[in-house]
């Protein structure tokens, strides 16, 4: 295990969040999603980020999303953007739609094939080939026309499906960061050692950007099973038995999975991580109570009474 500089901050600090929502399919997920974001906001996150769908499926729904967190709240928003089924110019395009609204920090990805998950991607004839593509294209359009944004990128302590190997998937990370990314958010995880060897081994491998956990806030058991299933990432047993017998009884998932979040982070929290990004699924109550395990408390009056 090895102290960090993920974060400035000693142990017992505050820890620093940012959280991640997808954009609304319709007026009553819009509700939701924005009464959200309003219960978020006191907890002063570093940044919030908003997914881009598969395909690119959701882009005018991300854009909006974006644009309306940019215009109307305190919030710092990032947008992922992906390389999927588009041309260079069409990805461009959008990116610099969000500079102009004022949105300058991209979740740089090259996302799914459009059949899904597991997939095998091809790049668009057109199109970035991957990732690192995609952040050099963004970088060579800043030297054009001053678009400086702020680049995060993922990573995949568990490897990704694509993986080409442990050693590999370092020196690819590093890429990205050589490419110009200055964060790397992490695929979910429930064994904190998985994190921080990873961690280890991106350190040994050259890559000194920060490395956000990424914490997964889904109550919903067989919902986390199909997604880690697709994303190749691992679900301990003790996490399936600590479940079982709840799928009725939403209110005990929810206390479970806030539960465990915070014990994650303070797990982490003992290895010198302050740094969280949770993966809220638009839903404030199981994120605002990780933070008040954690500490956290809202930055502002009036909001959430
Ligand atoms: P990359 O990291 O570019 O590539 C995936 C992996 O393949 C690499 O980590 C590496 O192991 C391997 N690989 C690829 N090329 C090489 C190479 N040349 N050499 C060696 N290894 C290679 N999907 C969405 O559709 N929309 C979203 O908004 C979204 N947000 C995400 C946010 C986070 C934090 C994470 C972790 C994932 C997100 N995803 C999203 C999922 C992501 O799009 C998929 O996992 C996709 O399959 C890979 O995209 P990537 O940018 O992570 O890929």
């Amino acid at each position: 295990m090895i102290p960090d500089n993920n974060s400035a901050g000693a142990a017992r600090a505050a820890p620093l969040v940012s959280f991640e929502f997808f954009p609304p399919k319709n007026d009553k997920m819009a509700a939701r999603l924005w009464e959200s974001v309003s219960r978020l906001e006191a907890m002063a996150p570093d940044f919030v980020s908003v997914t881009y769908g598969a395909g690119g499926s959701t882009r005018d729904r991300t854009h909006e999303t974006v644009r309306r967190m940019a215009r109307e709240t305190s919030l710092s928003p990032a947008a992922h953007l992906t390389c999927v089924s588009a041309t260079k110019q069409d990805v461009l395009n959008v990116a610099d739609a969000y500079w102009q609204a004022g949105v300058k920090h991209i979740v740089a990805l090259r996302g799914d094939a459009p059949e899904g998950m597991g997939q095998k991607f091809e790049a668009h004839p057109n199109g970035f080939r991957d990732s690192i593509d995609l952040i050099e294209g963004l970088k060579e359009n800043a030297a054009n026309n001053s678009h400086k944004f702020e680049i995060t990128v993922s990573c995949y302590p568990e490897s990704h499906p694509d993986s080409r190997g442990p050693d590999a998937d370092i020196a690819f990370l590093k890429a990205k960061q050589d490419a110009g990314a200055s964060r790397a958010i992490t695929q979910f995880f429930y064994d904190t050692d998985i994190y921080l060897n990873f961690l280890e081994r991106a350190r040994a491998g050259g890559v000194t950007m920060p490395i956000i956990p990424g914490i997964m806030l889904q109550p919903n058991f067989e919902g986390l099973k199909r997604i880690a299933k697709l994303c190749a990432a691992s679900l301990p047993d003790w996490l399936h038995k600590l479940y079982e017998g709840t799928e009725n009884d939403s209110e005990t998932r929810d206390l479970i999975t806030a539960n465990l979040a915070a014990e994650l982070c303070q797990k982490l929290q003992e290895a010198g991580i302050q740094n969280f990004h949770f993966y809220t699924l638009n839903k404030a109550g199981l994120a605002l109570s990780t933070c008040h395990l954690l500490g956290l408390k809202p930055q502002t009056t009036g909001v959430a009474q």
